[in-house]
């Protein structure tokens, strides 16, 4: 029966930048490392680090909100603000 690590999420290597999985292991601790340059760090479960970790996958990522539609422009009525032939 192999350990399956469950995937938490792609997070960036704080090295590189290359993009690689943080790992929950069967005892809760969070374990991630970098296929590029071999950075690795494992946090252990109950500390802040891995709380933090743990936080950000848990909530979805912040909808971005979406560019508002381009809204028709309200074409500028045309002023009656004054008419030549009362004057
Ligand atoms: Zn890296």
């Amino acid at each position: 029966m192999a350990i399956a690590r469950k995937r938490l999420g792609k997070h960036p290597c704080p090295e590189c930048g290359t993009e690689a999985w943080v790992k929950e292991s069967e005892s809760g601790s969070l374990s991630f490392t970098c296929p590029d340059c071999d950075y690795g760090v494992l946090l252990r479960k109950g500390t802040p680090a891995a709380d933090k970790m743990r936080a950000r996958f848990a909530a979805p990522p912040e909808a971005k909100p979406e560019p508002a539609p381009a809204k028709p422009e309200p074409k500028p009525a045309a002023k009656p603000a004054f008419s030549i032939g009362g004057l």
